[in-house]
């Protein structure tokens, strides 16, 4: 069986060794020293003072949101990412606004963002799909012009560099997803990266239930993570270049393999200033029968690529509002994951171009 993803697991002993630190002291969770260390490795690595290490890529979310307003009013955002995004919109009361995305990059349109502003807003939500960048430049100025935040979920984007900088260090609020199917990972886990240090004081108080020992001075929510998370973490973080490096061979060989196919591929090169980390590979086929086409003759062969995203958000029938976005429901259709992991051998990526290519040549 071949999956559209592989978790990365580190030598086992050197995550023993490490985890062996919290055993030996005897503290396993509540902000211990591999937590901390991770943090600092990640402050460190990339570049990025207001940094905390969490429970998922969800919480944190939803503690941005807590952050930038308490409930109410409207949140703009993408319809195009994983039902998360949307969804901790709603948790935290706040009613989503979703708008289309550009054909190029599946990111959202900021042209169709300015035109959704409204009184109502309260903030904006984007997602760097598949760890390319949205038009940050476009958005921030957006921000600026009409004085709401941006937040971005950059759940995919760990690793990637924009102009420069970490694609975490771009918002108000930027926030990470270190799952198991991510490019890095904890196991569970997640980050929310900040720029001043009196939200960054806000968003721990959240992480820890609004408390200090004694002192309570707001609600707040679990978003903490534990030593073996961390352990995890701090055991994969010296192999990430590597990591990265693998995958972009990966890319290179599919892209070769399907240059003459009628398929659209993710154009990192496209994009200067962009220093991607490769952390999915999706394919836009020519029409929804053939990605089925391809889906279904993959998955006979126990092979299992990923409709991501599927669906559009916006035609999601739990939120009340209809919003028409195209680009996203036609991407949604077409799309595909194909099998992305450091450890897909190569007679395995033979074995899934030689059953898409014929497919693709119709
Ligand atoms: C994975 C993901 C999340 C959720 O992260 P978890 O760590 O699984 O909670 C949120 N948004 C996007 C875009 C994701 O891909």
């Amino acid at each position: 069986m071949i999956n559209v993803n592989k978790t990365y697991l580190p030598p086992q002993e050197r995550y023993l060794a490490i985890v062996n630190r919290a055993w030996q002291k005897g503290w396993i969770t509540n902000n211990g020293d591999l937590v901390r260390e991770l943090e600092g490795e990640l402050r460190q690595k990339l570049s990025l003072e207001h940094l905390l290490f969490t429970g998922n890529g969800t919480v944190v979310l939803q503690m941005a949101l807590r952050a930038v307003g308490h409930a109410g009013g409207e949140i703009i955002t993408t319809s195009y990412s994983y039902v998360a995004t949307a969804h901790a919109i709603r948790w935290q009361g706040f009613t989503p606004v979703f708008v289309d995305i550009e054909p190029e990059t599946y990111c959202i349109n900021p042209l169709l963002v300015e035109a959704a502003i409204t009184s109502r807003t309260k903030a904006i939500l984007a997602t760097h799909v598949y760890g390319m960048p949205c038009q940050t430049e476009a958005l921030d100025a957006l921000s600026r012009r009409f004085g709401i935040p941006v937040v971005y979920d950059a759940a995919h984007a760990f690793g990637t560099t924009w102009q420069g900088k970490s694609l975490l260090s771009y918002g108000h609020i930027s926030t990470c997803s270190f799952h198991a199917t991510k490019v890095f990972h904890t196991v569970e886990g997640g980050c929310i990266v900040c720029h001043n240090a009196s939200l960054f004081a806000e968003l721990e108080g959240y992480r820890q239930f609004g408390h200090n020992g004694d002192q309570h001075y707001s609600i707040g929510i679990n978003g903490k993570n534990s030593e073996f998370h961390a352990a995890m973490g701090l055991a994969i973080l010296p192999d990430f270049e590597q990591i990265v490096a693998t995958r972009k061979q990966l890319f290179e060989q599919y892209k070769q393999a399907l240059a003459h196919c009628k398929v659209r591929l993710l154009q990192p090169e496209a994009s200067p200033g962009l220093q991607w980390n490769y952390a999915y590979f999706p394919v836009l086929f020519s029409s929804h029968p053939t990605m089925m086409a391809v889906k279904t003759a993959l998955e006979a062969q126990q092979i299992f690529p990923r409709r991501y995203f599927y669906p559009a958000l916006n035609t999601l029938p739990y939120y009340p509002q209809q919003y028409s976005c195209p680009v996203a429901e036609d991407a949604a259709d077409r799309v595909l994951c194909l099998p992305f992991y450091t450890g897909l051998l190569p007679a395995e990526l033979q074995q899934i171009v030689e059953t898409v290519v014929p497919l693709t040549q119709l």
